[in-house]
């Protein structure tokens, strides 16, 4: 396809009330098995949406060199984790692929450089919310990864520049984990919130509702509750492009609040 004929796929496709965006924090794989608090608010928020035409997932789980959407019409499903009951490997999420919307995401984000990839597919930080999101799974899905060279600003900026996708119906969903902390994670599922998690979402909670986006970008600033909850950014990266995407007085709520394992921040963000 020729650069010119992909500068055509956006239009063509139909207007839509402006989507909502959401962040979603993923936590256990085992999320998918289970009905728990968490995924019982993941179902009424998609019982409360509009009908998304596409969605488009931004997952923790897909790090790469270079930015890639996956263009697949019939995208596998991925079970990117280990060691868990064989029930949870059983359980699949057939939706169809959105190679259309894809393109048009490789488009818009031009000059970024946007590789098509045919390899990845649908990994466990996307299948596992949308599993109770949208159960039928009959929405078109598809993935773009989180090149692991960009700065944290450049990944706030690369999200912003989705915002034409929003006009289109198309959901955009950040999933992994504002807090996420897995090196002293607290297997026992009562587990009381470590106070540092508690601390950081709590700070983190206040800054999203001020709209202070620079705060946030600059994560590294904001002390030591901080650093011990984002140890690496990969879990945190989805929010920033989220954030991207708020329109100035936006409104920004939370149908998702909570700490699971004492050191897995819940918390999910919807903008608009
Ligand atoms: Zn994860």
């Amino acid at each position: 396809m020729t650069l010119h004929e992909l500068k055509k796929i956006i239009d063509t496709l139909p207007s839509m009330p402006r989507m909502p965006v959401l962040f979603v924090g993923h936590g256990s794989p085992m999320n998918a098995l289970e009905q728990n608090i968490y995924t019982r608010s993941w179902k009424d928020l998609g019982e409360k949406l509009p009908r998304p035409s596409a969605i488009l997932s931004i997952s923790a789980h897909w790090i790469t060199e270079g930015t890639f959407v996956h263009v697949e019409a019939k995208p596998k499903i991925i079970h990117d984790f280990y060691g868990f009951p064989k029930e949870l490997y059983a359980l699949t999420y057939p939706c169809p692929g959105a190679p259309e919307v894809a393109s048009a995401t490789q488009e818009i984000l031009t000059p970024t450089i946007v590789l098509p990839d045919s390899q990845w597919g649908i990994d466990h930080g996307t299948w596992v919310v949308l599993h109770h999101m949208f159960p039928n799974a009959d929405i078109p899905v598809f993935q773009m990864s989180i090149d692991v060279s960009r700065s944290h600003e450049q990944h706030y900026e690369l999200g912003r520049l989705l915002m034409p996708l929003r006009e289109k119906g198309v959901l955009i969903m950040g999933s992994g984990n504002l807090v996420h902390n897995l090196g002293r994670i607290d297997f026992n599922e009562e587990a009381v919130p470590f106070d540092w998690a508690l601390e950081f979402d709590t700070q983190a909670k206040n800054l999203l509702q001020d709209g202070d986006h620079r705060a946030l970008i600059n994560y590294e600033n904001l002390g030591q509750s901080a650093a011990i909850s984002i140890p690496t950014p990969d879990h945190y990266w989805p929010l920033l492009y989220a954030l991207g995407l708020q329109e100035k007085n936006e409104s920004l709520t939370f149908p998702v609040e909570g700490i699971s394992h004492g050191s897995i921040s819940m918390r999910a963000i919807k903008i608009g």
